[in-house]
């Protein structure tokens, strides 16, 4: 059943509301009547917002969903209610529903909107922000997971509770490929919506570049898809305007790329040749063709030291990627003191881009599912616009060093990753995505253990903050998907002269707010 047709879900949901609240459970059968019919206006009752919900409420909430929906008196809760980052465990939310279908997440936001309970849509869990928990209701779509992939037109269709390495891997038996972020435990919503950067971005473009439809399920409970001929203006805000803007996403389409030959590369240097290695790698980067993708490292990494690396992926053999790197390694001009070249099918690759080499894809998710843990981390993220100059190098390397003197047993430092190639071809307000005319991103993190001394996760957060200030440049932006609830400006941050477009949509789509948070796109500019 398609549950996509041009239905008045609002008021259809809210009649079924209101009809639970007095006898329970609502009926399947009164469901599906309704998904093929268009409700009279004397049947759609008005948006009378209910009183708050008492513990009856919520249990015909939950008996009214296909999926499962976790109190907090559920044993499950206590897991059901983390996210990826270990530093949010204090929220608490009122429930969590694990939606099976778009009809549930409609009955989620229905519920919520009448009972004035806040929301929040979650697919993988990992915002940086923690934006996917809310006080009030978890709207989880992580069990609308499928993946289709049609060959012949080079798509597929992509639940929006995925994880990535579930995606790659479904894509991949098709031989196709859909460029995504290294993480295997990123939910393919949170990804796609705010961006999507990864080893084949400068080939084949961002997540949300690749997205051709979305559907999803609006502040009124209605279905809506968006795509280039129906409902455009949403579109082009789901190609970077950022997750838990604009409705709950059910379902993406996204072109798929034929899978090329994939090669592998790190080169690690001695700590001394850092500033060299960022000088050379930067301008290298420059003329690269699209085929390469690249990112360069100077992390200090607690008790083992530092690590200065210059790795990436070529779609290509060796043999064509020798030339490419041996112009690298002649401008490094130091010896590396290890280094890997080699050939790689797309999962393998996936797989140690992810960190996850080695495991089953099944193993590739976070415990108890999976053998992956979560972890605690703060980050801060940043642009390169033109090849940085040796001073500014210089500065960096300082900060690394810095965060090992200040907080010597935390992980943490700069990653840069590459921009360019076909990301910048498009133009930067042609989707919601602005970021356009950029060489590479910075990001900024630190890590902690539970045996970390809280001494040290506050020089960690010191640490951040100068580098916010001192180092980076705010006129450069910062990458909405790294969403920092320490950004002031974040706005022009991450939206630029997208901003004002998004905020029109927003009045389009959720004129009451009822997608908010503290970074949410609002209703006003
Ligand atoms: C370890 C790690 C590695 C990462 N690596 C990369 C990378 O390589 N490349 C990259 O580009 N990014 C990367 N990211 C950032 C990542 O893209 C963002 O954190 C992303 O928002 C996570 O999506 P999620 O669905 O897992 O998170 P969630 O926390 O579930 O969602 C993020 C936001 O989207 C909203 N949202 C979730 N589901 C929906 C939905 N169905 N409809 C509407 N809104 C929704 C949430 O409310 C929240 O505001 C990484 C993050 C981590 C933690």
């Amino acid at each position: 059943m398609d549950p996509y047709p041009s239905l008045d879900r609002r008021g259809f949901l809210r009649t079924t509301v209101h009809i639970g609240a007095l006898a329970g459970a609502v009926a399947g059968s009164m469901l599906l009547g309704g998904c093929n019919s268009r409700p009279s206006p004397a049947t759609s009752t008005t948006t009378t917002t209910l009183g708050p919900p008492d513990a009856a409420d919520w249990k015909a909430l939950g008996a009214s969903l296909t999926g499962t929906l976790v109190l907090p008196t559920d044993p499950s809760y206590q897991l059901d209610r983390l996210l990826y980052n270990s530093k949010f465990t204090q929220l608490h939310p009122r429930a969590i529903a694990y939606c099976s279908t778009p009809d549930d997440v409609a009955r989620c936001i229905d519920f919520a909107t009448s009972r004035a309970v806040a929301l929040a849509p979650r697919s993988g869990g990992h915002s940086y922000g923690g934006y996917s928990s809310s006080p009030g209701l978890v709207i989880d779509v992580s069990q609308l997971s499928a993946v289709s992939v049609d060959t012949g037109a080079n798509t597929a269709v992509v639940g929006a509770g995925a994880r990535l390495i579930d995606v790659y891997d479904a894509v991949g038996r098709h031989d196709r490929l859909l460029p995504g972020g290294s993480c295997p435990t990123v939910g393919i919503a949170g990804l796609a919506l705010g961006g999507g950067l990864g080893v084949f971005g400068r080939k084949y473009g961002l997540t949300s570049d690749n997205i051709r439809s979305v559907r999803l399920v609006t502040s009124d409970a209605r279905f809506v898809t968006a795509d280039a001929a129906t409902n455009p203006d949403l579109l082009w805000a789901c190609q970077g305007g950022g997750g838990g803007n604009f409705g709950v996403a059910t379902s993406f389409e996204f072109n798929v790329h034929a899978m090329p030959q994939v090669t592998l590369f790190t080169l690690q240097y001695p700590w001394a040749a850092a500033p060299t290695m960022l000088e050379a790698w930067q301008h290298w980067l420059g003329t690269a063709p699209d085929e390469i993708w690249s990112n360069c490292l100077l992390l200090s990494q607690g008790t083992s030291g530092y690590l200065a690396q210059v790795g990436g992926v070529f779609c290509g053999s060796p043999a064509e990627f020798a030339s490419q790197l041996a112009a690298l390694t002649s401008a490094i001009a130091t010896a590396p003191l290890n280094s890997f070249v080699g050939s790689n099918d797309y999962i393998s690759a996936m797989e140690i881009e992810a960190g996850c080499s080695g495991l089953s894809i099944a193993s590739c998710h976070l415990a108890p599912e999976g053998q992956l843990s979560r972890s605690a981390y703060s980050a801060k993220s940043s642009y390169v616009n033109a090849p940085m100059t040796p001073s500014q190098i210089a500065l960096i390397v300082e900060a690394v060093v810095d965060l090992q003197d200040e907080a010597p047993t935390v992980g943490g430092g700069l990653a840069f990753d590459s921009y360019g190639g076909i990301i910048n071809r498009v133009a930067s307000d042609a989707t919601a995505f602005v970021h356009r005319d950029k060489l590479a991103c910075i990001q900024a993190t630190y890590s902690w253990s539970a045996y970390t001394p809280s001494s040290e996760i506050a020089a960690g957060e010191r640490w951040l903050t100068w580098l916010g200030t001192n180092v980076f440049d705010p006129q450069t932006g910062a990458y909405q998907n790294y969403i920092d609830p320490t950004l002031d400006n974040w706005q022009s941050a991450y939206y630029g002269a997208n901003f004002k477009k998004l905020v029109k949509v927003k009045r389009r789509y959720d004129a009451d707010d009822i997608f908010s948070f503290a970074q949410s796109i609002p209703t006003i500019a």
